[in-house]
């Protein structure tokens, strides 16, 4: 079994936590909170030991009736490997204490690409990850844009990428973000950080992204433009996407036109946290015009779609699972992941 401690059981922490709880070669040997709170119990509750990050914390989670298993340093004793989930640049400062403790670690897409050397994505380099001491799994968004443009590129060849993400502006439980009555352009200027960051991934990719913020919480929307280097038909990329382990189609028939809508189906088909690991593709939008020009919107749960790439980025850096496909469908298997 390979051991897995989460530092920061948060929003992608604990979600990260219950899926490696669920494979079938992993176990979690730690999680940890800065301060006592509803996703302390529920480490609790899981039955997942507690560390903290500052000890001296110890006695106000005693008082919450909240047990605590030790420090950090203690948990990294108990790990192969570390999946860090603080806020971003955080967990850049704990690089030295991964080192010190001879853990492997795995950064979010909050760390800039320099914090581990290699960002990483299931789909897109997998292999290249294998033995690795430390890798960036990338954020929501470039996540979301690296699975399509790659699997795009494998079949027809992608001269260049035209993006607009359309970001939400808190996840749910955020309580101290907005915007409330805006659409705010972040940033105002062109490009967006995203497509440098899918060059993390995909170096050498003709891309340029937009990106604002809406008063939404569940989902980003992509509003993706695509130039090809090969024909294709609109029936030739609605089967790619069907083929495609971790890019779902939202079914024309099924009348869905926003995020709202699938939440509820994600809701409605038992999802963990309406949790939808896969991009969302929305198959009314897929449009080929002029054989080479490809259009469509997808929606990105940005809670949930690293979650998965987190685990297979965990085989491959310990070397147990040597191939990306072989990986995925472990991944997927053990959540239950039935298509959209
Ligand atoms: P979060 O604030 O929900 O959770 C962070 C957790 O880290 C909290 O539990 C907090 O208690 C803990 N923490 C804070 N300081 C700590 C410290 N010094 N040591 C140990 N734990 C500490 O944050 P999040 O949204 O889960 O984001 C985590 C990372 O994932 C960031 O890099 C973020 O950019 C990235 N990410 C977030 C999302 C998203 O939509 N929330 C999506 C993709 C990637």
């Amino acid at each position: 079994m390979i051991r897995v401690a989460i530092n920061g059981f948060g929003t992608i922490g604990k979600r990260v936590a219950d899926a490696v709880a669920a494979q079938p070669d992993m176990e979690i040997v730690g999680v940890s909170k800065t301060r006592p709170s509803g996703e302390a119990f529920i480490a609790n509750q899981r039955k997942y030991p507690l560390f903290i990050a500052d000890i001296d914390k110890k006695q106000a989670f005693d008082a919450a009736g909240i047990e605590v298993a030790g420090d950090i340093p203690q948990m990294l004793q108990l790990c192969d490997i570390v999946v860090d989930a603080t806020p971003g640049g955080i967990g850049a400062e704990n690089r030295a204490l991964y080192e010190l403790y001879k853990v492997k670690a795995i950064w979010q897409g909050g760390e800039g690409h320099d914090v581990a050397g290699f960002s990483f994505n299931s789909s897109c380099n997998y292999e290249d990850a294998i033995g690795r001491d430390f890798v960036r799994v990338v954020s929501c968004n470039t996540t979301g844009l690296c699975r399509i443009i790659h699997a795009v590129d494998k079949v027809f060849g992608v001269e260049k990428v035209r993006a607009t993400m359309v970001r939400r502006g808190s996840d749910p439980g955020g309580i101290k973000n907005g915007p409330i009555d805006a659409v705010v352009l972040n940033p105002v200027t062109i490009p967006s950080h995203h497509g440098p960051d899918v060059n993390t991934v995909l170096p050498g990719l003709d891309i340029v992204t937009m990106a604002m913020i809406v008063p939404t919480t569940f989902m980003h929307m992509h509003v993706l433009q695509m130039e090809l280097k090969s024909d294709a038909t609109r029936e030739e990329i609605l089967d790619m996407i069907k083929k495609h382990s971790r890019i779902g189609l939202v079914k024309k028939a099924t009348g869905i036109t926003s995020t709202a809508e699938l939440k509820e189906l994600a809701s409605d088909m038992g999802r963990p946290r309406c949790d939808l690991w896969e991009s969302c593709v929305y198959e009314g939008s897929v449009s080929v015009l002029n054989n080479r020009e490809l259009f469509l919107f997808q929606a990105i749960h940005q809670e949930a779609d690293v979650v998965v790439e987190n685990v297979d980025a965990i085989r491959a850096m310990m070397g147990t699972v040597r191939n990306g496909e072989d990986s995925v469908q472990i991944t997927n298997e053990a959540l239950g992941f039935e298509p959209i």
